[in-house]
């Protein structure tokens, strides 16, 4: 079997212990972990094919993005200075005009970007499906295969217009029972159940405003029928709280545990406006979190309580969330934020450590995918998906602490990074799409859609 070994370099684990090495090694062999551990790695392994010298580096596990709309790639920098709801009225009409070749191109972009910043395991929340639009969750799924990312596909849905009381307008929506069987049907093309998977699917409602409380409760049921995750947004806003109280006479967490809701299969991103008794039910069910720092700043939602859930055991990962209202697209600068805008909070400095901040984004994200088995850590057996920062450059070779540059410093370069033990960034570029392509073809899609959203 080949193996790759990496040297001489930092090494933050991220295992139950936060074991870290000063200098260490790596040994990947095939697709996984072979062995880490302090000093330089044995002279005698057998089948050695690359020894990479990682002086000035430090290695960590792969990045793990667990939230995203893909699809918003091609909307970035609209509605600059909107909260969520007029956000979405405003945006709604656009996306209603994408089509396939268009999320092709915007899954590109946005995988692109995460992956060149470190990002291993990729997640997609895609939720509007025009009619006519060809497969659009296709093109994602074959966006990364191409960039050559593990990958979690949420198949999406909206089936609560504005005519039956939602928020999007009733031409964004699908029918209860196309969505339900367009996301059965996506599970059973596509779903990889497997230790080494590089493809899962999961079944994720929109929100609760803008999907019927059947349609709730019976993607709960299909997920689970089908053993897969699910996903959704929740508590996100002030103003979902007050939809789900007006319409509901409860608040965004007792009308998802009323709906099959709460589990640890279930992970759901925002969770800003959570009280103590939300944060216990999803303590007590294992429901999982991600965090997504930049985009509730952006549209002005809040500041999760990261802290009091991590004290309270749940799982918590980092979202980019999509690029409308996080237009920087890139994972690794959510550490950083993360961390300062939680400081912001009422825990102020005692809020988020270095450590928690990268534990968020690798062995947090893992386990609210569900895959901190295979996944998340550097440890023996694991998948070899991991990322070997370069920190003795300009922005970083002042500051002793590895840890501590890579979250708190500048957004660090990335000079190898294995998915499976496959590299897909070298010195700091995609070897697995070409950017410039990438972008060019981003960009004239961009346009093609405005000029359409424009004609209608
Ligand atoms: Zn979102």
């Amino acid at each position: 079997m080949n193996r790759i070994v990496i040297e001489n370099c930092a090494v933050a684990t991220v295992d139950a212990h936060d074991t870290a090495y000063a200098s260490g090694h790596v040994v990947v062999a095939g697709n996984r972990i072979e062995s880490v551990g302090s000093g330089r790695a044995p002279e005698d392994l057998e089948d050695v094919v690359r020894r990479v010298d990682g002086t000035g580096h430090l290695v960590t596990p792969g990045l793990v993005n667990t939230h995203h709309h893909f699809y918003q790639w091609l909307t970035r920098g609209l509605a600059q200075d909107c909260k969520l709801f007029d956000w979405l009225v405003a945006l709604y009409p656009v996306w209603a005009r994408i089509d396939e070749r268009m999320v092709h191109a915007a899954a590109r972009g946005s995988l692109a970007m995460m992956v060149r910043g470190g990002v291993t395991t990729a997640m997609d929340h895609h939720y509007v499906f025009p009619r006519g639009a060809g497969d659009l969750l296709g093109a994602e799924i074959r966006a990364a295969h191409e960039m050559g990312v593990r990958f979690t596909a949420a198949r999406g849905s909206m089936d609560l217009g504005a005519s039956d009381g939602g928020l999007p307008p009733d031409f964004a929506v699908e029918t209860t029972e196309d969505a339900l069987a367009a996301t059965e049907q996506a599970i059973d093309t596509h779903h990889d159940g497997s230790f080494d998977a590089m493809l899962q699917i999961a079944v994720a409602p929109c929100s609760p405003f803008s999907v019927s409380t059947e349609l709730l409760r019976e993607a709960a049921a299909l997920a689970r029928r089908k053993g897969v995750r699910l996903h959704t947004h929740g508590s996100e806003t002030v103003e979902e709280e007050k939809f789900c109280h007006e319409r509901f006479g409860i608040g965004p967490t007792d009308y998802f545990k009323s709906t099959g809701w709460l589990g640890e299969d279930v992970w759901m991103a925002h969770c800003v406006h959570m009280n103590d008794a939300d944060i216990r039910a999803f303590a007590r069910t294992g429901t999982g979190v991600a965090h997504c720092p930049s985009s509730n700043a952006r549209l002005a939602a809040g500041i999760a309580r990261v802290p009091d859930m991590l004290a309270e055991g749940l799982p918590v990962g980092l979202g980019v969330d999509g690029t409308a209202s996080n237009e920087s697209g890139e994972l690794h600068t959510e550490l950083r934020n993360a961390l300062l805008i939680n400081r912001l909070g009422p825990h102020r400095e005692k809020a988020l450590t270095t450590r928690q901040a990268l534990r968020l984004a690798t062995y947090g994200g893992a386990h609210v995918l569900g895959r901190q088995d295979q996944i998340g850590s550097l440890e023996a057996g694991k998948l070899a998906d991991l990322v070997l920062w370069k920190l003795d450059g300009l922005g970083h070779s002042s500051i002793e602490d590895p840890v501590a540059a890579l979250v708190l410093g500048a957004a660090a370069p990335v000079t190898l990074s294995l998915v499976g033990g496959r590299p897909v960034v070298e010195s700091g570029r995609l070897l697995t799409a070409d950017e410039e392509e990438i972008a060019r073809d981003a960009r004239s899609e961009a346009r093609r859609l405005a000029r359409i959203a424009a004609q209608s």
